[in-house]
């Protein structure tokens, strides 16, 4: 594979810690790469290691427009001379590609890497792993390792398992932002049994604690903060962007306004009401996901708001 990969933890210092004996870590997984950050590059290690072994040409995945996991599947396949295809939600943005690319970053970089795109309607895009569909793509595009969406399968949890190392034993809780819940896994199978993980989802609904508890193994250390979300999915309110900005001011950390702002957001929110032990020590997992900030920035300029996220 490429860039074998262990990030520093790094203490973290704010007015509302003081006076509150804790001792808040992030774990800086957002440097691993600038395209293939954090918890994707833990997700992709193992996954293009069996295409490798099983002589695949091409790897390929799905995701919406703006997906960390699209460009971070572009870059690593690139590193790794594999061919990449990414299916697109929303057939309307392949009517245009030039115009398509000129307002999204994350495509117009996956594309500069060199990945080829298929753009599907929603619907189709439900019925994404129909194996009719999936056929018609192997015809179009060749033999192919398929990715499910947003990266997670059991391969993914795999590398997940790597996040932390044994200096991370000293921690009583463990935090971490929650998509599919792949990396939220991949956490709780490789923590001790006296740690606490804990996951905050970056969107609505009930169905992640079930897909998580499918995959740890019966272990019960952790739990999901359900209050954090922000309205759902790429939800965001003014509050949530002045928070990231200053968090940014005050520790020189950026943080993504799809899931670790929120997080961050959350973690300080408990702190405040005194929801973990005294004395604690957190390690906050910085699952990376920065290269959506320029595309959210174009977002909010389209929209004609003042609001802006800081680089
Ligand atoms: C994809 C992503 C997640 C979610 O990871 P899951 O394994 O799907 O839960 C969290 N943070 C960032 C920055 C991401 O890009």
């Amino acid at each position: 594979m490429f860039l074998e990969s262990k990030s520093e933890n790094q203490q973290i210092f704010l007015p509302e810690l003081e006076g509150k004996n804790i001792q808040l870590f992030i774990k800086r997984e957002d440097k691993i790469h600038p395209d293939v950050s954090g918890n994707k590059f833990r997700k992709l290690k193992y996954n293009l290691v069996k295409a490798i072994q099983q002589k695949k040409q091409m790897v390929l995945t799905f995701g919406g427009a703006y997906s960390n996991h699209i460009l971070a599947t572009a870059a690593a396949g690139n590193i790794n001379n594999l061919k990449t295809v990414g299916i697109i939600r929303g057939d309307e943005l392949g009517n245009d590609l030039e115009s398509t690319l000129t307002s999204n970053p994350t495509l117009q970089k996956s594309a500069d890497y060199g990945m080829q795109f298929e753009f599907i309607s929603r619907e189709r895009y439900r019925e994404k792993y129909d194996p009719t569909f999936l056929k018609s793509l192997e015809e179009k595009f060749g033999d192919f390792h398929l990715i499910p969406e947003g990266g997670t399968n059991e391969l993914a949890v795999q590398g997940c398992e790597e996040i932390l190392t044994n200096d991370d034993e000293q921690f009583d809780y463990i935090c971490c932002c929650v998509g599919t819940g792949g990396t939220l896994s991949g956490l709780i199978c490789s923590s001790k049994h006296y740690q606490k993980i804990i996951g905050f989802p970056a969107l609505k609904g009930n169905f992640l604690k079930e897909e998580v508890a499918k995959r740890v193994h019966r272990r019960e250390n952790w739990k999901l903060m359900n209050e954090y979300h922000f309205g759902g999915y790429a939800k965001f309110s003014d509050g949530l962007i002045h928070f990231i900005n200053r968090f940014k001011a005050q520790t020189d950390i950026p943080l993504d306004p799809i899931y670790t702002g929120k997080m961050m957001f959350g973690i300080l929110d408990m702190i405040e009401k005194d929801q973990f032990s005294k004395n604690a020590k957190i390690l906050v997992i910085h699952t990376g996901g920065l290269q959506g900030i320029e595309g959210f920035n174009k977002m909010l300029e389209k929209k004609k708001r003042e609001l802006k996220l800081d680089a």
